[in-house]
């Protein structure tokens, strides 16, 4: 009705792709409900991001509108020299240069809607600050005393801004979303929490890696800054449902104080088999003569790239192991920002010599060394088993589709996922520990795992428990908890 029209969404992700993924099909569930979504990149990231859409079309979404921003370094960088900038790294940077462009954007868009609503991906709350000190989103600027390594001092001296608590204006809000699983944003070290911890979750916690180990320094001095900012959000948003985190929703509840969404998976928990790319796609001509539950997919998301004698270890693995797999092999990404047109075509790794050739002559897998429809693979009955590196996105696409999993975590929040995913909801094994993350895997590890994952009583094991969980999950996202959750988050939005 005419009422909605008048809240206007939008969305703020972090640039690389497994941030845009769950705000992507964020807008496209808020759109369903008829708001207009406005969703903000670059005009490279908003290509990207159309064309790497998975399991759904985004002609279907009308009220989703793709804003460009053209990045500009804010007046307080001026001073900054290239050689600082270089230092900060494309991770603060691609957020400081769509600083002035995203506070001009909110203004406008302010001034044309009874209320904006801002989701913005916990990762750029910095991006915001300045159209918070400009009263823009509707917060108080407050104090932050910038503790960052000292080649980001100079620059960030230039951001302090005076933190009070959040005092709404009238016509915009803000609300915070979450990448990471609530395990992941959950801090175990408060010692209410660890109280209420049910057993074995308790003495599992007490084991986890601390997190200095598992994010880089840089990365480690943007969380202490988040959590600094993080008070003046009201609520949270996170893409999970009691389901899966129901414990761990509570708690993070009652540390925050303050109410908590989760309204995941967001990714489509059904795919419509007339979907173009599962049409299109060679992969799935491969997959429909395959057998049920018989295909392990193997895939490291978009911000890995495993070393040559890993990728040797990994195809001797595969072959050796005698089951049928798909393989994504292709580079990372580049991290961060304006950077993000990256997509590695046909890159050129050394794979073991014949290797590929006797993969297709014996018909037992398929490489794919572009970007693949991931969520349609795993929504595949032939796939039987995942091998990842547990990235929270991948890790809630293969539950939503009911995939075991072989976790092999690689970097920032992903050995906590793994945590998550083998010892607590016991979905997955371990390829290897975190612990050993220095060491190369080897091909009869590899092929050990895959072996037990897809062929034994305890992969099968694996499999029940997770097909169970993701019919639970897909019941929660059509007419359970997480709709009831997201019905409740828009009629807030839209009161
Ligand atoms: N993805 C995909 N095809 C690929 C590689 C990745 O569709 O070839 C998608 C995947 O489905 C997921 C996202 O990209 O939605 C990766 O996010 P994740 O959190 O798993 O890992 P990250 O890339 O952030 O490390």
């Amino acid at each position: 009705n005419e009422e909605t029209y008048q809240v206007a969404i939008v969305i703020v992700p972090y640039l690389e792709q497994g941030h845009l993924n769950p705000l992507l099909n964020l807008s496209r569930i808020l759109s369903s409900y008829k708001l207009p979504v406005f969703f903000l990149g670059t005009s490279t990231s908003n290509r990207q991001a159309k064309f790497r859409l998975s399991g759904w079309d985004i002609l279907d979404f009308p009220t989703i509108r793709f804003h460009d921003l053209v990045p500009v370094p804010p007046d307080s960088c001026s001073s900054v020299s290239a050689a600082v900038m270089e230092k900060i790294g494309s991770f603060f940077t691609s957020i400081l240069l769509l600083r002035e462009p995203i506070r001009e954007f909110l203004q406008e868009v302010s001034s044309t809607y009874r209320r904006t609503v801002v989701i913005n991906d916990s990762v750029c709350s910095k991006a915001l600050f300045p159209s918070i000190r400009e009263g823009v989103i509707g917060i108080k600027p407050f104090s932050i005393s910038v503790e960052i390594m000292s080649s980001r001092t100079k620059f960030c001296a230039g951001m302090s801004w005076v933190v009070q608590d959040a005092v709404s204006i009238p016509n915009t809000e803000c609300y915070c979303f979450h990448t990471i699983s609530v395990f992941t944003a959950l801090s175990f070290s408060c010692e209410t929490t660890k109280k209420l911890l049910p057993s074995p979750v308790a003495e599992i916690i007490a084991e986890l890696p601390p997190r200095e180990n598992t994010f880089d320094s840089e990365t480690i001095e943007y969380i202490k800054m988040q959590r600094e900012s993080r008070n003046f959000y009201s609520v949270g948003l996170h893409n999970s449902c009691k389901e899966i985190e129901g414990v761990f929703i509570d708690l993070l509840e009652e540390q925050r104080e303050n109410k908590q969404w989760a309204i995941g998976p967001l990714n489509p928990v059904k795919i419509s088999k007339k979907k173009s790319s599962e049409q299109t796609h060679e992969c799935f001509s491969w997959l429909d003569k395959q057998d049920l539950n018989s295909v392990i997919y193997v895939s490291f998301g978009s911000t890995t790239t495993l070393s040559k004698e890993q990728i040797n270890e990994l195809a001797f693995g595969l072959e050796q192991s005698e089951q049928k797999f798909i393989w994504v092999l292709r580079g990372a990404d580049k991290k961060g920002g304006d950077n993000i047109e990256n997509v590695e075509r046909g890159s050129n790794f050394d794979l073991p010599e014949g290797f590929e050739e006797r993969i297709k002559d014996k018909g037992v897998g398929f490489i794919e060394k572009n970007w693949a429809p991931q969520l349609e693979i795993l929504a595949h009955g032939s796939i039987g088993g995942f091998m990842s590196h547990c990235g929270w996105n991948s890790c809630i696409e293969s539950i939503s589709m009911g995939v075991p999993m072989a976790a092999w975590p690689i970097h920032s929040d992903q050995p906590r996922n793994t945590v998550l995913i083998t010892k607590v909801l016991k979905i997955g094994i371990i390829v290897r520990d975190w612990e050993n993350r220095d060491e190369l895997v080897s091909a009869a590890k590899i092929e050990n795992v895959v072996r037990n994952l897809m062929g034994s009583a305890e992969g099968e094991e694996l499999r029940r428990r997770v097909t169970e969980l993701s019919s639970a999950v897909k019941k929660s996202v059509m007419n359970g908890a997480s709709r009831k959750e997201m019905d409740s988050f828009v009629a807030h939005i839209t009161r």
